[in-house]
């Protein structure tokens, strides 16, 4: 049976489409819909919305929908539908930028998880310079309250040196300067009058 779908004009936010081009360096007009990025993409079995129809849904200024994808934050930033593009498409950019604007603008993220690991791992990349395995692992746990999850794995990864006791503070110097000038780039999109229609 054939499902009809209308599109509400309010729906459409060509703005938030501009942003995502301009946070990717992307235009999403060059996808012609071919389809090699689903075929390719090792992770698109458990999306919801498979990586082409990202695309059209960016092209007819779906956003909002794409936002709320579960795709998005699945997406494993393998670049493999960026290589395969025939049209040149870098559509792991393009999920990057969507991952942005979804947390700027407060998007219910159906994969909780993910972001926790996410904001988890930059807190503590900002504050050592270098990710602090054991305490990426016992935050992680505990906020997701999975507490002993790969618990039988730290023996071997301490006797192979994987796991420190303490974290290695010689990143700090030069991952300080990449942070002041994302948290710019962020305030200045801010000042930017997004379409909220
Ligand atoms: S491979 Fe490129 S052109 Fe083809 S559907 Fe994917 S993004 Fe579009
Ligand atoms: S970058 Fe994301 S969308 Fe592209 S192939 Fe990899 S997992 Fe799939």
């Amino acid at each position: 049976m054939r499902v009809k779908h209308s599109i509400q004009r309010q729906q459409l936010r060509p703005k938030m489409i501009e942003l995502v081009e301009e946070l990717s360096g992307q235009d999403v007009k060059n996808c012609y819909q071919c389809g090699k990025c689903s075929a390719g993409c090792p992770i698109a079995a458990d999306m919801d919305t498979q990586p082409n129809q990202i695309m059209r849904l960016l092209q007819i200024g779906l956003v909002d929908e794409v936002l709320r994808s579960r795709t998005i934050w699945l997406c494993a930033s393998c670049e493999t539908c960026t290589t395969r593009c025939p049209r040149e498409v870098d559509l792991a950019a393009i999920m990057d930028a969507l991952r942005n604007l979804a947390l700027e603008e407060g998007v219910r993220n159906p994969e909780r998880s993910v972001t926790f690991f996410n904001q988890t791992f930059l807190r503590l990349i900002r504050r050592y310079g270098r990710v602090f395995e054991m305490e990426l692992i016992g935050r992680y746990n505990t906020g997701t309250l999975d507490f002993f999850k790969d618990i039988t794995k730290a023996p071997k990864l301490f006797v192979r040196g994987r796991l420190g006791l303490l974290p290695n503070l010689k990143g700090r110097k030069t991952s300080k300067p990449v942070f002041k000038d994302v948290e710019k780039a962020k305030s200045s999109r801010r000042g930017k009058k997004v379409d909220s229609a």
